[in-house]
């Protein structure tokens, strides 16, 4: 017995999705399999920084796939070495760990802040995190995230994780005990709707834990890679974690994530941590086009210009509608709307053939393509502009 009648149904509902299915995908832009193009402001969820299939990774992936998919990881892979030192000569870090996700590179951050504490602090195994943070949906990272809709979730979560508030140093510090090893954020909150930590908490927390011997672990997974206009968001507030995770935009599209640390943190024993696929050849041959490509100086320098416009852009949009604010940084961008209009101009949009994302019932986040072109943005805003106005009109005659 099946209960699948439409293809849509031999899928588990973990979420509702619009009734199309994408077959092609080129820099910008997506087709599904009625032929109908999206210019694509979501791109994989902030995962294809540069924009959909681009060539130089498809032909590596190809170019890996006929020499060595994956030897086992109880080896040594000449492609995941290279791809470690690259990210250790581009970074404060000085070993890393590859994973497929990024709740797995998470996890990870989480078992070596333990480890660290169970060799290093007493057993203290406790880790400050924040209300809004998002780490993941394993068990672990939910537990760790401060999502509201995951409180009632899967009981009984994971113990260990006390929940601050971002920007407010205060809170963090109460947090603190013998049982304290370490705080983890997201230097944006990007799932929680783009909620920017200040460069000055940044700086602030790194003295508090630096005082206290805490671990400083930044969740990346959303900001690095260039998306915020550096290749990683640490470099913004000009100070050094002991631990980052990666994933999303670190392998361009295909699933790779990684656990950066320093000599310091870096403390796991064998047996302590692993994985079949963890740093397999074919993933980590498309990580290191994405980090050869992101790390340029000329290719960071375009992403901040198109950040900047779209940002001003969304500025003057905002202001020719009344809405409100523009918050983020680089290509990493939400317009606060005021209203609970996001599901709304989603779904318009999607109609119109541009993929918006709205992460809270007021706010839409953007997440180009970090080569996304102004005429590409431009399309978009237009996109915004003739939808808002019906609506507006709409409100009027109403
Ligand atoms: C997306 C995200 C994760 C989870 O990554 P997955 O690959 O979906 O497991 C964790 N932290 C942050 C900040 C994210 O944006």
């Amino acid at each position: 017995m099946t209960i699948a009648t439409h293809p849509f149904d031999a899928l588990m509902e973990i979420t509702a999705r619009p009734p199309a299915a994408f077959v092609k995908g080129e820099g910008s832009y997506l087709w599904d399999d009625a032929g109908k193009r999206y210019l694509d402001f979501i791109q994989g969820w902030a995962v294809n920084c540069l924009g959909h299939s681009p060539p130089a990774v498809a032909e590596a992936l190809a170019a890996q796939a006929k020499l060595l998919l994956t030897p086992s990881p109880a080896y040594y892979n000449a492609v995941s070495l290279k791809l470690a030192k690259a990210l250790v000569d581009h970074s404060c870090f000085d070993q890393v760990f590859f994973a497929n996700s990024g709740a797995e590179a998470n996890e990870g951050a989480i078992k070596l802040a333990r480890k660290y504490g169970a060799l290093h602090k007493n057993g203290a195994y406790e880790i400050i995190t924040f209300e809004g943070g998002f780490h993941g949906r394993t068990l672990a990272t939910m537990s760790a995230s401060g999502k509201k809709a995951f409180e009632p979730l899967f009981e009984p979560k994971v113990s260990g994780f006390r929940k601050a508030r971002l920007n407010d140093l205060a809170s963090v510090k109460r947090l603190i005990s013998d049982q304290t090893v370490a705080v983890m954020l997201e230097p944006i909150q990007g799932e929680s709707g783009v909620w920017p930590a200040t460069d000055q908490f940044l700086r602030q927390l790194r003295a508090l834990t630096d005082t206290y011997g805490l671990l400083l672990i930044f969740d990346e997974i959303q900001t690095g890679m260039g998306r915020t206009g550096k290749l990683f968001h640490y470099e913004h507030a000009a100070i050094a974690p002991d631990i980052m995770t990666l994933g999303k935009g670190i392998g361009g599209g295909v699933p790779l994530a990684a656990l950066l640390a320093t000599e310091k943190a870096s403390c796991f024993e064998h047996g302590d941590q692993g994985g079949t696929f963890n740093g397999n050849p074919l993933m980590c041959a498309a990580g290191l086009v994405v980090l050869e490509r992101v790390s340029q100086g000329e290719f960071l320098k375009s992403a901040v210009d198109a950040g900047l416009f779209l940002e001003s852009e969304l500025q003057k949009l905002s202001a020719r509608h009344g809405l409100g604010d523009v918050r983020g940084r680089g290509l990493l961008l939400a317009l606060d709307l005021k209203l609970p209009i996001g599901a709304s101009l989603v779904a318009q949009a999607f109609e119109a053939g541009v993929l918006l994302n709205s992460p809270q019932p007021d706010a839409l986040r953007f997440m180009p393509a970090l080569n996304v072109t102004r005429e590409e943005i431009s399309e978009m805003i237009h996109c915004l502009d003739v939808i808002l106005t019906k609506a507006g009109a709409a409100r009027r005659v109403a």
